[in-house]
């Protein structure tokens, strides 16, 4: 077998290796599954709820391991020749941390791929002090040269990003880049416009696209309940989901 690589794609594995790691991989999961049940056992309700589903998608965003709100934790086969089965033990913990912290709920409006990375930090610090180990590009607070044991709020505010390159600012750069563009144009008559469409929230159709709030991104592929109050099912690309 190749040794580890982070980076790693699954257009670098040949067709016996991506054969191998869809056949593997879900029963990595499974294992890692019961080793948590015997080191974390205050967490069963969470490790019993989850659902493993195999992706394959050539999105190198999604060749990783992904949860919605409810558990649904999505692994993708390449991960079997980027990490070791004990720090897959650690991001599966990880993705359970997602959904125990609330994460999915405290977004509000934030910018959800900076959101994603502070909830990391929050969480990454809590697996590694349990005694899990996890990957070597974990973010942790050292990483965003910030305090340790705070919340995902402290750190998407205060965190210093690596990108863009010289940034030097704290908060969401991605965030800030987006408040800084209306102001440019400084259209003061579209401005009041705005607050009249108060339409109601978004009401999601199966096939839509969208970004959870650590994320995901993904297709609706079912939708339930009034339309205040959707219960919507989203799958990671879901032309390439594999399994059931
Ligand atoms: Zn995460």
């Amino acid at each position: 077998m190749r040794p580890l690589d982070v980076n790693v794609t699954w257009d670098d594995l040949t067709p016996a290796e991506q054969a191998e790691g869809i056949r593997k991989v879900p029963r990595m999961m499974e294992r890692a599954r019961l080793q948590l049940l015997e080191a974390v056992p205050f967490l069963s309700a969470f490790i019993m709820k989850i659902e493993f589903h195999p992706v394959k998608s050539n999105d190198p965003d999604d060749q990783t391991m992904m949860t919605d709100r409810y558990l649904r934790v999505y692994s993708h086969p390449v991960i079997m020749y980027k990490w070791t089965t004990e720090q897959i033990m650690g991001i599966v913990l990880h993705e359970i941390k997602h959904v125990a912290h609330g994460h999915f709920d405290r977004a509000r409006q934030r910018n959800l791929k900076c959101w994603n990375i502070a909830g990391d930090v929050e969480i990454n610090q809590d697996v590694i002090a349990d005694g899990f180990e996890l990957p070597s590009d974990a973010w942790l607070p050292v990483t965003i040269q910030c305090p340790e044991k705070k919340l995902a709020e402290f750190y998407y505010d205060e965190m210093i990003w690596p990108y863009p390159k010289g940034n030097t600012k704290k908060g969401c750069p991605i965030a800030k880049q987006k408040k800084k563009k209306p102001g440019k144009k400084k259209p003061p008559e579209k401005k009041k416009r705005k607050p009249k469409k108060k339409g109601p929230q978004k009401v999601w159709k199966v096939g839509d696209k969208v970004t959870t709030p650590t994320g995901m991104k993904g297709t609706v592929i079912s939708v339930s309940g009034p339309d205040d109050n959707q219960d919507v099912t989203i799958m990671p690309g879901a032309a390439n989901v594999i399994g059931a």
